[in-house]
């Protein structure tokens, strides 16, 4: 097993998209419906998605004393450090440790060349402070015990340095499951609170710092006093969780976590995800209600900022209304931002196709999708792309993957892994989100022109 950290990778479409993408083999289509909504039909064939190790991307910025580090192939280390690119001035925090010949053969033991590796790694970075180890699909497919590994590892480094593992695998997963696996084994292991702890306000979600600032104040505001944030910026500050805790997700694709919380008594609070103005001020009355805030106070606090959001999409409204919009599955965020397109720009929706739809987490935005639009869950990518071709959307937004050839074949694409990178969540970020989607659709009238 070799470590690999940063180094130049070949550009293009990474190996771990086709290996996920060849790996949803099983061909059909079926029904099925929602008990309070709209009818979801079913797709099963073959995806074309990233793996859950893209999630690192994101998450090493968040978490600044964290180190990552996955247990692949040179395949998975292409494409982690083509997604996250090279940092120069700074030393990296994520790498591979990858699984060779030696280790396939039996020639070595596993375990004691990740413990090496890892020894190595803390002896060099004192300043690692909680380090994940990150499965792939080479080490599911040989049965390495990752959890086992980061209990044995954690108990030798402890106070210093905190292991934690999860899974990044492309197998059966997509991107944005690398993240929720990521908080899961962060609740996992986190401390409890007791009963009688004051309530206390949990936002569940890796945000941008700058959104998390602005979330904080209009809490703030409100008068919520105790409120934390998963994933905390620093290993030592992660939040106590127990019956006290009630949370927001900021993210739709975290149903782990929010199992894993809910195992733990907090209380999810219900609400619309924080997406334009209407979604930010509905995911924040969400805990103003929680946690007993006045009207007129909930108000008093929101107006200024949700009239300035409300005027930023003013600008883009004309780009985007009427046009028609079709999302290929990928991020999970389809759904929220169907519902934002629809309602604050008048965006018409084609089809929403999204790898899983969560019908208890989502309840409130599939509710407020216009009637009869089409969605999708899974995937059988070229039945959809024949939907695709044949319905001639304005803007198709979909994994980078399918970007190109469609760009090719004449369609303005969005890629939808840039809804995840950019801070696109609270009332200030609102015109930002609606211009993500007006610039493919400006450009292309500029070369019709
Ligand atoms: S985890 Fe699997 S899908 Fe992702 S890069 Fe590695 S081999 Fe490819």
């Amino acid at each position: 097993m070799s470590a690999v950290s940063t180094q130049s990778v070949p550009q293009g479409k990474s190996l771990g998209a086709s290996l996920g993408a060849s790996l949803g083999a099983s061909q059909g289509i079926s029904l099925g419906s929602c008990a309070t909504g709209p009818k979801i039909v079913q797709e099963r064939g073959q995806r074309e998605v990233f793996c859950g190790l893209t999630g690192i991307v994101w998450l090493h910025r968040k978490i600044q004393d964290a180190f990552f580090l996955v247990v692949g192939s040179r395949t998975c280390a292409h494409l982690i450090q083509s997604a996250a690119g090279v940092m120069i001035f700074a030393e990296p925090r994520f790498a591979t440790a990858i699984i060779d010949e030696r280790d396939l053969a039996g020639l070595a033991d596993i375990d004691d060349e990740l413990d090496r590796v890892v020894t190595r790694l803390i002896e060099r970075r004192p300043d690692i402070k909680l380090l994940f180890l990150v499965g792939s699909c080479p080490s599911e497919v040989i049965k390495l015990d990752l959890s086992r590994a980061a209990q044995r590892l954690s108990q030798q480094m402890t106070p210093n340095v905190r292991v934690l593992a999860y899974s990044g695998s492309g197998i059966e997963t997509t991107f944005t499951q690398g993240e929720d696996a990521c908080l899961s084994a962060l609740v996992a292991q986190a401390q409890r609170a007791d009963a009688a702890q004051k309530p206390s306000l949990l936002v569940v979600g890796a945000l941008a710092d700058a959104v998390e600032d602005q979330f904080r104040r209009l809490f703030a505001q409100m008068g919520i006093e105790r409120v934390d944030f998963l994933p905390a910026r620093r290993a030592a500050d992660m939040p106590m969780i127990g019956p006290g805790t009630k949370f927001l997700l900021a993210q739709p694709f975290l149903t782990d976590t929010a199992r894993a919380l809910e195992a733990l008594g907090a209380q999810h609070l219900p609400a619309l995800y924080p997406l334009g103005a209407e979604g930010v001020a509905e995911w924040l009355r969400a805990a103003a209600r929680a946690f007993g805030v006045s009207r007129e106070t909930f108000e008093a606090v929101i107006a200024a900022p949700r009239a300035r959001a409300e005027k930023s999409l003013e600008r883009w409204r004309p780009h985007l209304a009427g046009k028609r919009v079709f999302f290929v599955p990928d991020s999970q965020l389809e759904p929220p931002m169907a519902r934002f397109l629809a309602r604050e720009l008048g965006m018409e929706i084609v089809e929403i196709g999204a790898p899983y739809v969560d019908r208890r987490r989502l309840a409130e935005e599939l509710a407020l999708l216009p009637p009869d639009t089409p969605i999708v869950e899974g995937q059988d990518v070229e039945r959809q792309l024949d939907r695709l071709r044949a319905a001639r959307p304005d803007l198709a937004v979909c994994g980078l993957g399918l970007a190109n050839p469609l760009e090719a074949e004449g369609f303005a694409t969005k890629w939808s892994i840039e809804l995840v990178f950019t801070p696109v969540q609270g009332f200030e970020q609102a015109g930002d989100l609606a211009e993500l989607f007006a610039r493919p659709l400006m450009r292309r009238e500029l070369l019709e022109i």
